[in-house]
């Protein structure tokens, strides 16, 4: 299958190197030039669960597109504030038959691909897999992972079941969800409170666990986010989110970990996707009359921190 990763990160990087190995033709797309150099130069390098390996995939500059060959498929791992332009800029890709794929963290991706990309090819997501970029051209891919992945609107869950298939032939464990707005608020919730809480507070997720408002914090911005989700039909089991969500707390398994919005800002000074977790829930809540405080709050601090260290 001809699939193409937009934006080729740490995630399309892991995408991009496990459909190749798995036989598809696969071509990366990418907006920063050094990586895009780095990968035309010397291949997709990665440590791959210890073995290091090299990939020769075809890679593109967004700004610079010129294949004029329709894609099958196109997996979309921008981080959320770079959608929108990676989708005008890969409009030549798309025709009638193309299916495109969203797997970025965050609520309502699908309000923005709608204006590029027919509802019927449409189809959303999210993923446990993890990764890191340890420089242009270099991945760092450790784990395992899962995709859960559903068409936009009813009709197409054929299509959907088949794109898992296609995945999972490349061992990346995708499964046909048939509610994957609740995956998506669900995991939402887990980013929009390990997030933007250890990033202001300049600790790891199992600092955050003992730190005694934690819980209350916690179960302020589930009921946030569940009081949205339901205005569009989605029904969070609050309890069992925030049970959750506090799993990310247990120093033995994921505690020690800074969230990716703490390495993002604090420690490679990049801006944030706060606007497409907490920030979502407070655009919504002002949508549907819904207050959201604390979503608001949190939104706002990590906008002046992102000021104050003047991220990029
Ligand atoms: P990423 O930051 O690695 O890549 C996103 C884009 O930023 C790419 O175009 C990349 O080339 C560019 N970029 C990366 N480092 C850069 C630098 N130093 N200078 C300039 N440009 C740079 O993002 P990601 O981690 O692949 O995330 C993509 C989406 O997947 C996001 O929505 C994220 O929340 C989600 N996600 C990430 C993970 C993870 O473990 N990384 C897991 C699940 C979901």
């Amino acid at each position: 299958m001809r699939i193409t990763i937009a934006g080729a990160g740490a995630m399309g990087s892991r995408f991009g190197l496990m459909l190749h190995k798995g036989g598809n033709e696969v071509t990366l797309i990418d907006g920063w030039p050094e990586h895009v150099k780095a990968i035309k130069e010397h291949g997709l390098r990665a440590n791959y669960n210890g073995e290091e390996l090299t990939a020769h995939l075809s890679v593109e500059l967004q700004s610079e597109i010129s294949s004029k060959e329709k894609t099958d498929l196109i997996i979309l791992f921008t981080k959320a504030m770079q959608l929108d332009k990676m989708l005008q800029d890969i409009k030549p890709l798309i025709d009638e038959h193309t299916k495109v794929l969203c797997l970025l963290n965050g609520i309502g991706h699908e309000d923005t691909i709608e204006k590029y990309v027919s509802k019927n090819n449409i189809f959303i997501g999210n993923t446990m897999w993890t990764a890191g970029l340890e420089g242009p051209g270099k991945a760092k891919l450790f784990g395992d992972g899962s995709v859960e992945l559903q068409n936009l609107i009813s009709g197409e869950e054929e299509t959907a079941k088949k794109l898992a298939e296609i995945l999972s032939e490349s061992g990346l464990n995708a499964k046909y969800s048939n509610n994957i707005h609740y995956s998506i608020y669900r995991k939402a919730c887990v980013n929009g409170t390990m997030n933007g809480l250890c990033t202001i507070l300049d600790t790891n997720m199992a600092g955050l666990g003992e730190t005694k408002p934690a819980h209350d914090m916690v179960v302020t911005i589930v009921n946030e986010f569940a009081a949205v989700a339901k205005f569009e039909n989605v029904n969070l089991d609050i309890a069992e989110v925030v049970q959750h969500v506090e799993t990310c707390f247990d120093p033995s398994t994921i505690g020690l970990h800074y969230p990716s919005m703490y390495q993002d800002l604090i420690k490679n000074n990049r801006l944030t996707e706060i606007d497409y977790i907490n920030g979502a829930v407070s655009r919504k809540g002002k949508k549907y009359n819904v207050a959201t405080p604390y979503c608001d709050f949190l939104t706002q601090l990590v906008h002046s921190k992102e000021e104050l260290l003047k991220a990029k």
